[in-house]
């Protein structure tokens, strides 16, 4: 097998004075070497949620992985304690969030930021340490590596703070790359050059790359495969190719439809998705979206749905995809 990461049957639950939220429930993905595979959803859709358990990231309490692995290599990476974890950060994972201003230490030369993300993870002489730094700045594409090396985040723009922090996440060349709407906060050019960036980054250092995102533009431009997230639940994924041109899951249809059509004329932004998503609380047991479904049968309310796989890797969590429901392709092209 090809996976770099396989997560199977992920539940986080978190404690809160209201009663206890299911954050994620049964997630299952996994990630191949070399791709960028993206997690799109919602806000609250448990998404961070997910990647956040994979690294370690999750305080508990308030927070409880109830059930799930996540196999990194086989590793299970939940099991590990702090020590272990901190070691394989940086050396085989690292993470990039969306607000570079406050992940940067303000009062630090960025050039040594880099290093000190060199230094914590592999033993390095001086000189190749600062070689290594002036690389990286280069490599994210900020000119001048020499001047900048000595320069505090303030001096740089967001997306040129986003870029150093690329750097210091890709300094020790991890396998694995979590990004976590590292675009979300840039204007809509700054954040086409950050996510080249990654696709370049992803093609000359062979690092696997998972994106959050809530943007299906951002999945098309970017990703070669994606999981869409809905109330704690994966109910769609596959390759992009398949998702756009075949999607399953009246959810996903809404996200597309709501996506502005950039070659048309009017740019106006298309139906929203009516009504919220399910208190996390008390979800449903049946479907999470089904309230909001305008396909939803008796079914749908009374079980979830098990996940339909219609090509090979393109799974959907919609009783629609039940062979047994009638005029299922009927009901699929509606939807479109
Ligand atoms: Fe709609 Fe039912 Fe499919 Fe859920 S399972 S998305 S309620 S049709
Ligand atoms: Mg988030």
């Amino acid at each position: 097998m090809n996976h770099l990461l396989e997560v199977n049957n992920l539940e986080v639950n978190f404690k809160t004075y209201g009663g206890e939220v299911k954050a994620v429930r049964d997630v299952s993905f996994h990630v191949n070497k070399g791709e960028i595979m993206a997690i799109v959803g919602e806000s609250g859709s448990g998404k961070s949620v997910t990647v956040q358990s994979i690294m370690g990231l999750i305080p508990m309490p308030p927070g409880k992985i109830n059930n799930g692995e996540a196999l990194l290599h086989g590793q299970d990476l939940l099991k590990l304690s702090k020590k272990q974890m901190q070691k394989l950060k940086g050396s085989k994972m690292s993470m990039v969030f969306q607000d570079p201003m406050t992940s940067l230490n303000p009062t630090m030369k960025v050039g040594k930021q880099i290093e000190e993300s060199i230094t914590t993870h592999q033993k390095l002489g001086k000189a190749e340490v600062k070689k290594r730094a002036m690389e990286m700045i280069r490599l994210v594409g900020i000119p001048n590596p020499e001047e900048r090396y000595n320069q505090y985040p303030h001096e740089f723009s967001g997306g040129m703070r986003q870029r150093i922090m690329i750097a210091i996440a890709l300094a020790c060349r991890p396998e694995l790359l979590i990004a976590d709407e590292p675009t979300t906060a840039l204007d809509v050019t700054i954040q086409a050059q950050v996510l080249d960036l990654m696709k370049d980054l992803k093609e000359k250092m062979n690092t696997s790359i998972i994106l959050i995102t809530h943007d299906l533009g951002v999945v098309a431009e970017t990703a070669e495969r994606v999981a869409v997230m809905y109330a704690g639940v994966i109910v769609e994924s596959g390759t992009v190719e398949e998702i756009f041109s075949n999607p399953r899951h009246p959810y996903t249809w809404g996200l597309l439809e709501s996506i502005p059509d950039v070659n048309s004329e009017t740019k106006e932004r298309l139906v929203p998705i009516e009504g919220s998503p399910p208190d996390l609380f008390s979800p449903p047991k049946g479907c999470p979206f089904a309230p909001r479904c305008k396909y939803a049968m008796d079914v749908c309310v009374e079980a979830m749905p098990p996940g339909f796989e219609s090509e090979e890797g393109h799974q959907a969590k919609c009783w629609l995809n039940d062979p047994r429901t009638p005029n299922v392709e009927e009901l699929i092209a509606a939807g479109r």
